[in-house]
């Protein structure tokens, strides 16, 4: 107060003088809170260096253009909001610098709002060089934002959002106020880093608007942003108003579109789309009216259908508002396409997504796919879409767009940009313009914040740590073992007496050419699955002989706690055998809230087991969840085993998922899935599963291979199977209309039953 009121006096006495703007340094929250009620234009609060715990800031006030309210750190990133820590912003003409969000999660529905309270939204106000990294909240179904901007007129710049595990968008715009619409918000020059796979709608990475008021306009700039594998669902970015332009944006390894969603008049031009030939890696996907999508540029992209290219979508005829309004009068003008699967007209037509696009141009782009793959493809009427110079090489035409593009062999070259571009001087129009400009990782986010590398996930840290037999061994080892680790069994046998936690990346493994090592365990489960937990199995036995009778019996399982990181499980040359003592004992079994990125069950054998190999079907709520996005089982023999080799489950009628994607390849199945506790029907159940190839499996007086099909387009292959003794695989179609979809070829049936045999 007496600062404030000698401030007062010396502009009293000196009126000549420009007022002069204070610096307050504060160390905790009480002085914070204190500094706040005092500010004034151009007034600076500096947050000292150090860990700021459960500190629920806000900054309101009056600045002024050029004369801002100033929150920042003593020293760029050196502040650190921990615990249950949020960020509010009212007032007008704010600046937030400096702070990073890590180790903890908002209380909050977000982490950083541009509004103090429902009628105090921020305005001219700006947020640049924070960071939020891993402040996800810790069940992953447990839905916020990290940021939600309000009011007009803010600017988002030059931060880092990293690694966001828990539904719901990264990043929103809302319109749900007279004031925040119109807004002319500015997003630029951030790091979008890594968003892992969510398994269910709500992974998007940025959205502006809502389905209910994407009528209006927000006029929200997206500039010169990096989007680094932000992969969370089938919306990268999801536009769901008017009036916005994404220019010169970079998606890296990203699987999903830039959607636009609901609302028209939006500009998305200049940005560029490199997929790294990643799975799902897509570029726009285009519905409503008036869009303008012009000399993007697009290589590597391996998605298809709704994570397509260039995906332009039919629409309802007089759509609800949360449908999808149909495509007319859109630009769609000299894109480059290039080594990329699929570029396709009318996605999505149905009987209730029957108008096709109408007044659109398709002109001057430059497509080319991969040989030997369908590249371009239309699924209803294109006689609304006007197409004109487009040139095209490399994959498939479907016929009746063959008339509608120049196909012929193009010689590219790199441009300094490092972007391919046609060397014929006569294609100069044709595709990107020469000078896109690729932005650099190095021009984004905050400059002294490392951005995440891609590392692989077993064998990181490069330390063998040899393991010796007897009792416990092996946990102390795993205790003691950091994370990316391999530990080596010499041969013998190990006798673990409780169950393992694993909660880094850790690789267990028999020493190469001697005899494997046999582990026995003495507690329901041997391995438990916690936050931050992979684990590769390599050259071991697995016996269950020890093991107590217990119900859930699973020789691997994921904690009861939910699980923010996606992990990693693999099994090679593994034997397990004897999991007998109850009911249903399980090899691996997945746990709500819990998704495995990828398992991997290769040349291993199990044998007497009561329960299923694996269990991933703990979501089953039906809201399009799931437990594991990918699934590789292949070359291994399963003998006398009670449940399923395999039971997947993805209900409900969810559009949002890339998976699950399922390998299931070369292996035998004797005397599988008739036990009475397997509820599945088959001994192989897949449920909703998007991606399906059983390919050269040999099946011998087991249960049926069970398909259930939900919604979407499901890609299933059953191919080159011999049934022995085996009744013939159960295909159901539970949404979709007419013959199950199921490409079969090559498989054998021995019609061998024996009576007295059935199920
Ligand atoms: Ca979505």
């Amino acid at each position: 107060m007496l600062a404030r009121l000698g401030l007062v006096i010396v502009i009293a006495c000196c009126m000549a003088l420009p007022l002069k703007a204070e610096d307050y340094l504060v160390r905790n929250q009480s002085e914070y809170a204190q500094r706040l009620k005092q500010l004034e234009a151009g007034d600076t609060i500096i947050l000292a260096n150090g860990e700021w715990r459960d500190f629920e800031m806000v900054v309101t006030g009056k600045g002024a253009k050029g004369n801002p309210i100033t929150v920042r750190s003593q020293d760029a990133g050196k502040v650190l909001l921990t615990g249950q820590s949020s960020l509010r912003i009212g007032g007008e003409y704010i600046l937030v610098s400096g702070l990073v969000f890590k180790d903890g999660y908002s209380p909050r529905g977000e982490v950083i709002a541009f509004r103090r309270s429902k009628t105090d939204t921020a305005h001219n106000s700006r947020v640049t060089e924070t960071v939020i990294d891993g402040f996800s909240k810790p069940d992953r179904y447990d839905d916020d934002r990290w940021v939600t901007i309000y009011g007009r007129s803010n600017r988002f710049d030059h931060n880092n959002l990293i690694g966001k595990t828990n539904k719901g968008v990264t990043l929103a715009v809302r319109l749900d106020s007279e004031e925040s619409r119109e807004n002319n918000h500015l997003i630029d020059h951030n790091y979008f880093g890594p968003r892992p796979v969510l398994g269910s709608n709500g992974g998007e990475t940025l959205r502006i608007g809502t389905s209910k008021y994407s009528m209006f306009n927000s006029n929200s700039r997206v500039e010169n942003n990096v989007f680094d594998r932000t992969s969370g669902e089938v919306e990268i970015i999801s536009s769901k108003s008017g009036g916005n332009v994404f220019r010169g944006n970079v998606f890296l390894q990203s699987s999903g579109t830039l959607t636009l969603r609901h609302g028209d008049n939006n500009v998305v031009e200049g940005n560029v789309f490199l997929g790294s030939g990643k799975d799902y890696t897509g570029g726009i996907r285009v519905i409503n009216r008036f869009q303008t999508i012009r000399g993007n540029y697009m290589e590597g992209l391996r998605g298809e259908a709704f994570s397509s290219a260039l995906a332009i979508m039919n629409g309802v005829p007089n759509s609800p508002v949360n449908r999808y309004v149909e495509v007319e009068g859109a630009t769609i003008e000299n894109n480059t396409i290039v080594d990329s699967r699929r570029v396709a007209f009318n996605v999505g037509a149905d009987e209730e997504r029957s108008a096709a696009p109408s007044k659109t141009s398709f002109a001057n782009n430059l497509l080319g796919g991969l040989d030997g793959i369908s590249f371009l493809e239309s699924y209803d009427d294109i006689s609304g879409i006007a197409f004109a110079g487009n040139r095209h090489s490399g994959g498939d035409v479907q016929p009746q767009l063959a008339d509608k593009v120049m196909s012929g062999a193009i010689e590219m070259s790199r441009g300094a940009s490092g972007l391919l571009y046609p060397t014929d001087e006569a294609l100069a129009d044709v595709g990107a313009p020469r000078d896109l400009r690729v932005l650099g990782l190095n021009e984004v986010g905050a400059p002294w914040y490392p951005k995440p590398a891609n590392l692989p996930v077993f064998g990181g840290s490069g330390n063998i740590v040899s393991v010796q037999p007897g009792e416990d061994t092996l946990v102390a080892a795993i205790a003691a073992a950091k994370d990316g680790d391999v530990l080596e069994l010499g041969p013998g046998a190990y006798i673990v007496n409780r169950t393992i936690p694993i909660d880094k990346s850790l690789t267990v493994r028999g020493a190469a050419g001697k005899a494997k090592p046999v582990i026995q365990f003495g507690r329901p489960s041997l391995f438990e699955l916690q936050e931050g937990g992979d684990l590769q199995l390599q050259k071991l036995v697995i016996d269950g002989a020890l093991a107590p009778d217990s119900v859930g019996n699973s020789m691997i399982k994921t904690t009861s706690f939910p699980i923010q990181s996606n992990m990693e499980i693999e099994l090679d040359q593994v034997e397990v055998r004897g999991l007998v003592v109850n009911k249903s004992f399980n090899v691996i079994t997945l746990g709500k809230s819990a998704l495995a990125q990828r398992v991997a069950i290769t040349n291993s054998s199990f044998s007497d087991i009561t329960g299923a190999v694996l269990s991933a079907s703990a979501e089953t709520e039906d809201y399009g969840q799931y437990n594991v996005e990918y699934l590789d089982i292949s070359g291994n023999s399963f003998t006398n085993i009670g449940g399923p080799v395999a039971s997947i489950y993805r209900g409900g009628r969810d559009e949002s998922t890339f998976g699950p994607n399922v390998v299931i390849a070369e292996n035998s199945l004797t005397n599988v899935g008739k036990a009475p506790t397997n509820g599945t029907g088959g001994s192989i159940h897949l449920h909703g599963v998007q991606i399906a190839k059983v390919d050269r499996n040999q099946f011998d007086g087991s249960l049926p291979l069970r398909i259930v099909h939900t919604v979407g387009t499901p890609k299933t292959q059953v191919t080159s199977n011999v049934f022995d003794n085996t009744a013939a695989p159960l295909f159901e179609e539970l949404i979709f209309e007419g013959e199950p979809r199921v490409e079969q070829s090559g498989n054998e049936a021995f019609d061998t039953i024996v009576v007295g045999d059935a199920q």
